[in-house]
């Protein structure tokens, strides 16, 4: 495909887009047209004949329908106001297809567009790239509901809430890897959503020397954490597995329940989990990986099952509320072991908790 540019070279220029999108805060985008490219390649999935737009991202083209994208993004819709040229046709009369070039990525924008293309979306099955597009450039594009829908989709896994979390198979969404657990991060960071950090952060303290690495996208940038959040994740390692231990050996300390009609067998029964906690830390080296003194938010049979310890009923049920209990006051200070501030963490999950702490402090 060629098309004829209005003034290929020529100086830069900046659109200033007004629109009553404050949520995004964005009082205007700067738009700066890349240099003419006149030899585009037709994207194989996203160029419809019919299309009556075409965007231009490094060499490929997206021709697609212009009264969709402007209905959901103020900022494209000012732009295509101001096309950079038109679709030649073949035999160079008609200049009916304006083309609109953007600095994005092809990657990216393909992404971006599949959402508003019929019948291309499974939204269910959102993969990390998609929603990082969608996130990026629903931004910049004042696209706020498709934004919305992605913020959302990541604030529901990475979640406030503990029995949500908990509930989770997983700590990445099914279609994201370990590693995405970076980009989500950095995601937080350009959206402002501060209630996905200690999730995400606690996922990243997961990796190991990836985690300097980074992963790389499809147009091979490589997507890394800043500083100040890798060093809250080398920071926050060690203070995850610190806390895991303790929460385990308060679940399993000792002592008996006071209706417990079996005492030494229970107390028997208590110290051998903690031996069984004591060669977990020891047989490997705990501090590289704390999933192997079991998910910190976990419940505490990772280390030992109810069938293994066999207590009676009543220090069954003490080891229980032990263990939930130490859960959640390990969720409630999530938070300040990752380094973060967020306003509204549900500190305390049930009152007795709040009486614990008062009597603490
Ligand atoms: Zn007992």
């Amino acid at each position: 495909m060629s098309y004829s540019a209005h003034n290929p070279g020529g100086p830069r220029k900046r659109a200033r887009i007004d629109s009553a999108v404050d949520i995004l805060k964005a009082e205007y985008v700067e738009l700066t047209i890349p240099p003419a490219v006149t030899h585009v390649t037709e994207d194989a999935e996203l160029w419809f004949e019919d299309g009556t737009v075409a965007l231009v991202a490094g060499e490929i083209g997206f021709r697609v329908y212009q009264g969709l994208l402007a209905d959901h993004s103020p900022a494209l819709k000012a732009m295509f106001a101001h096309p950079d040229g038109y679709i030649s046709s073949d035999d160079g009369s008609a200049q009916t297809c304006p083309v609109i070039r953007l600095l994005d990525s092809p990657h990216d924008l393909r992404h971006l567009l599949r959402v508003y293309m019929p019948a291309l979306i499974a939204a269910k099955a959102l993969t990390f790239d998609a929603v990082s597009a969608c996130i990026r450039l629903g931004k910049k594009y004042q696209m706020t509901e498709l934004y919305s829908e992605c913020a959302q989709f990541l604030r529901n896994h990475y979640t406030t809430d503990f029995d949500r979390w908990t509930g989770h198979a997983y700590w990445a969404p099914p279609s994201f890897s370990d590693l995405h657990a970076i980009g989500v991060v950095n995601l937080a960071r350009l959206t402002g959503e501060a209630s996905i950090l200690p999730t995400a952060l606690l996922a990243c303290t997961l990796l190991r020397s990836d985690i300097l690495r980074g992963f790389t996208r499809a147009d091979g940038t490589q997507e890394i954490l800043g500083a100040e959040d890798l060093a809250r994740c080398f920071d926050a390692k060690a203070r995850v597995v610190e806390v895991t231990i303790a929460a385990r050996l308060r679940t399993f300390h000792p002592e008996v329940s006071a209706q417990c009609k079996s005492g030494p067998r229970c107390r028997v029964a208590l110290c051998s989990a903690l031996r069984m906690l004591e060669q977990k830390i020891s047989s490997r080296q705990a501090a590289e990986e704390p999933r192997r003194v079991g998910d910190p938010l976990g419940p505490a049979t990772s280390v030992c099952s109810y069938d293994q310890l066999g207590l009676c009923t009543t220090c069954e049920d003490m080891v229980r509320v032990r263990d939930l209990q130490a859960r959640k006051e390990l969720w409630n200070r999530l938070p300040e072991i990752v380094g973060v501030e967020v306003a509204g963490w549900p500190r305390a999950v049930r009152a007795e908790e709040e009486e614990e702490e008062e009597e603490e402090e």
